[in-house]
C-alpha cells in the first residue's frame, strides 16, 4: 500500500526523507496499476534503468521519469519541495502567501509564487474533472475586495471590487467564477455552464436570476431579510464566500484581478477536498498533477 498517512510538517518530512520516496510515492499516485509511458501510451514492456529513477519504454525506446508530463517535468527543485507546497497549499484553511512559502522552502518569493501558480494549475484541474454540480444547488454572487459592510441590504455602489459568483451543491462542492457585473446575462450564463439543467437552484431574489427556464428555481427574499424558507437559502454557498474573504484579508491581499480565477481556483479545490486526513487531500491534489505544464511566460501573461 502506498498510501502515507501523516499530519503537519514534521511528519510529511519524516514520512518523505528524501528525493526517492517522493518519486515513489508520485508513481504510486500517478501509475497505480503500472507504469505507462508518457511518450506513447504502451505499457507492456518498459524497464526500469539501473540509475536514478528513470524508466525505458520498449515500443517507442524513449526514456522517462515520473516528471514527465507533469508540472513538475521542468521544475530543478527536488519533488520533497514540491510536496511541502502542496501541503501547504491543502493543509492551511486559508492558503499560505508565497513570501511564507519561500522561507519554509528556502527557494526566492518568486520561485514560491510559480510554484503555488502551477498547484493552482492542477487545483482547477481537479475542481474541472468533476464536471458541473447538480441536484440541490446555492448559486450567490458577491463582491472582492474593498470594505465589506452590509451585503445583503446593498449590492449596489461597488465600484474598485470585483463581481464573482459561485454554486455550492448541498452534497458541498463548488464552482465559482469571477464576472462582469450581476446582469441576467453573466448570472445566467454561469449558471448554464456549471450547474446540471434539472437541478434545484436555490438563490436570493436579485431580479437578475429570474427566467432559469431548466432549473427547478426557489428563491429566499434577502431584500425583505428572509434568509431560510423551507430548503431554500444560500447559506452553504456564503459561507465557501466568507472564506474566501477571509483568506483574501488575510493571506492572499496583495493578489490582482489579474489572477484571481487562478485563486479562485485554489479556493474551490481546498473546499472541495473537504475534510479527509492532510494525506489524503495532498495526494488527491497531486494525483492531478500530470497533463499540465505552465511555462513562467504563460503565467505572468
Ligand atoms: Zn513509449
Amino acid at each position: 500500500m502506498f498510501e502515507k498517512s501523516y499530519a503537519g510538517l514534521y511528519e510529511l518530512t519524516e514520512a518523505f526523507p528524501d528525493e526517492e520516496s517522493c518519486v515513489r510515492h508520485l508513481e504510486a499516485l500517478r501509475w497505480p496499476l503500472g507504469v505507462i509511458c508518457p511518450h506513447c501510451g504502451a505499457s507492456r514492456k518498459i524497464y526500469r534503468l539501473k540509475r536514478g529513477s528513470r524508466y525505458r519504454c520498449a515500443d517507442c525506446k524513449q526514456d522517462f521519469s515520473v516528471r514527465k508530463g507533469t508540472i513538475f517535468e521542468e521544475s530543478r527543485l527536488p519533488l520533497r519541495k514540491w510536496f511541502i507546497a502542496a501541503w501547504s497549499l491543502t493543509s492551511n484553511r486559508k492558503g499560505i502567501p508565497s513570501t511564507q512559502l519561500a522561507r519554509t522552502l528556502g527557494v526566492t518569493q518568486k520561485t514560491a509564487w510559480f510554484m503555488l501558480a502551477r498547484l493552482r494549475e492542477v487545483a482547477g484541474q481537479m475542481t474541472g474533472h468533476g464536471g458541473p454540480v447538480s441536484g440541490e444547488t446555492e448559486v450567490d454572487e458577491t463582491f472582492l475586495g474593498g470594505k465589506e459592510r452590509n451585503k445583503h441590504a446593498s449590492k449596489r455602489g461597488m465600484a474598485g471590487k470585483q463581481a464573482v459568483i459561485g454554486a455550492r451543491s448541498r452534497e458541498g462542492r463548488v464552482r465559482a467564477e469571477a464576472i462582469d457585473g450581476r446582469d441576467r446575462a453573466e448570472l445566467h450564463g454561469f449558471i448554464r455552464e456549471h450547474v446540471a439543467p434539472g437541478s434545484i437552484v436555490f438563490t436570493d431574489d436579485w431580479r437578475a436570476y429570474q427566467g432559469l427556464t431548466d432549473y427547478h428555481h426557489e428563491t429566499v427574499n434577502h431584500s425583505v431579510g428572509e434568509y431560510v424558507r423551507g430548503q431554500a437559502h444560500t447559506q452553504g454557498i456564503e459561507s465557501f464566500w466568507a472564506m474566501v474573504k477571509r483568506a483574501y484579508i488575510g493571506v492572499f491581499h496583495h493578489f490582482t484581478w489579474k489572477h484571481l480565477h487562478r485563486y479562485l481556483r485554489e479556493f474551490e479545490a481546498r473546499w472541495n477536498l473537504g475534510n479527509g486526513s492532510e494525506s489524503r487531500r495532498m495526494d488527491t491534489l497531486l494525483s492531478y498533477s500530470s497533463g499540465i505544464r505552465l511555462t513562467y511566460k504563460q503565467l505572468i501573461a
